[in-house]
């Protein structure tokens, strides 16, 4: 059996339903490398749902990473970014 996993920002447990039928009758599946990952009981579609604020900080990271190098600096990086001087500089 084909298992396909997709990767979506956290909601609100109460919000988070099944990318494939909209169900909301998941079930927890295990983590893989920390990562909780869902299954769903309707069409059998394992998913797995990344914390918000860890994706952003992640890409954030990269990004300001990315923007620093490219020459625009802490304070524009965070301009660009919505984030604060301090944050990028961290
Ligand atoms: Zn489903």
């Amino acid at each position: 059996m084909l298992i396909q996993y997709s990767l979506l920002p956290l909601r609100p447990k109460k919000y988070m339903k099944c990318p494939k039928c909209g169900s909301e009758n998941y079930c927890k599946d295990g983590e893989i490398k920390g990562v909780q990952r869902y299954w769903c009981k309707e069409c059998n579609y394992h998913y797995t749902v990344i914390q918000k604020s860890n994706v952003k900080s992640a890409e954030m990271r990269r990004l300001a990473l990315e923007m620093y190098l490219e020459g625009l600096g802490f304070r524009s990086t965070g301009r660009v970014l919505k984030i604060s001087y301090v944050t990028v500089y961290q």
